[in-house]
């Protein structure tokens, strides 16, 4: 029995996840001419930057300018990155992003360890003061988002028993300091997934927290990305993190063939296709593909935007 959701909601990480691994730095008039085209298209939740050191990401150094150059569009959420206490001083103040209250863990404890330096332990320690920060601004916590959910290049696949673990260990932690839970944001941040473990997965989440809003962020490292989108939607999952033309890469994953988050063209071909709105036009979003390629200034990976849609040949 598949469940397919009649309407899918789509954030586009391209302009952040995408672009903060070019070699390229792209300028800021044209990071926000690709940020428009986006909106232009229909997408209604863009992560247009990030607050994070400019020494170790100078892709994302303009992202002040890039947030307070944006024309704003009614209706579109214009979301950023941060990693630490000062990055989210430095989204508050900019004043064009809108900023959610979201909380980070990750699956793996070689993976964090290797990339901050702390462990899930340290992780769920600093949570309270995140929550702390967070409600000084006034922004609720909601949002929880877990990085390598089902699979790491150091420790193999994950196990679906102590995502849950983690998960539950947050929910605890986020009653304890007045928040609840909505939305859980599985990333499979190393192209691990395959359909069948993300239906398990989705499954055994949903079935202990019934309420809680399901989101992915799958990488097609191994070009599963939209068999795993679809699969997830067969289980009425209706949320998805993905990126123009496919744009992107994993800078943490330890191998060079990581690649972007599934591409936002070839996930809205296939949800339209199927009769699933998006709100978004499949033919403007692959026009927004061939800039985002004109701006990398190298073939982005997306499918359909060299395939072509099938407008024309439905259309008389
Ligand atoms: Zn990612």
């Amino acid at each position: 029995m598949s469940d397919l959701p009649k309407f899918v909601h789509i954030m586009e990480v391209g302009p952040r996840d995408g672009l903060q691994i070019e070699p390229r730095l792209v300028a800021t008039a044209d990071k926000i001419r690709l940020i428009d085209a986006l909106a232009a298209a229909g997408v209604t939740e863009i992560e247009a930057g990030s607050f994070v050191n400019p020494r170790a990401v100078p892709q994302m150094a303009d992202s002040e300018d890039v947030f307070r150059g944006i024309p704003r569009r009614e209706g579109v959420d214009y979301r950023a990155l941060w990693l630490n206490a000062k990055g989210l001083e430095r989204a508050i103040a900019n004043g064009a992003v809108d900023v959610e209250g979201k909380l980070t863990l990750t699956a793996s404890e070689t993976f964090i360890r290797r990339n901050t330096n702390r462990s899930i332990d340290d992780t769920f320690a600093e949570m309270p003061q995140w929550i702390a920060r967070y409600r000084a601004a006034g922004v609720p916590v909601t949002r929880l988002g877990l990085m390598a959910a089902f699979g790491c290049n150091f420790e193999g696949y994950i196990p679906e028993a102590w995502v849950l673990d983690l998960v539950a260990r947050a929910v605890a932690v986020m009653e304890e300091n007045g928040c609840r839970l909505q939305d859980l944001n599985l990333a499979d941040t190393m192209g691990w997934a395959n359909p069948a473990q993300v239906k398990r997965l989705v499954g055994a989440v949903r079935e202990r927290w019934p309420g809680l809003t399901i989101k992915l962020h799958l990488h097609d490292t191994r070009g599963q990305a939209v068999a795993n989108a679809v699969a997830a939607m067969e289980m009425g999952v209706a949320h998805f993190d993905a990126s123009v033309g496919g744009l992107g890469g994993c800078p943490f994953a330890g191998h060079k063939g990581a690649a972007g988050n599934v591409c936002t063209e070839d996930l809205v071909f296939s949800c339209t296709e199927m009769g699933i709105d998006t709100g978004i036009d499949i033919d403007a979003m692959v026009e927004a593909a061939r800039l985002a390629e004109d701006l990398v200034g190298h073939e982005l990976p997306g499918k359909v935007m060299k395939g072509g849609t099938l407008t024309r040949f439905k259309a008389g």
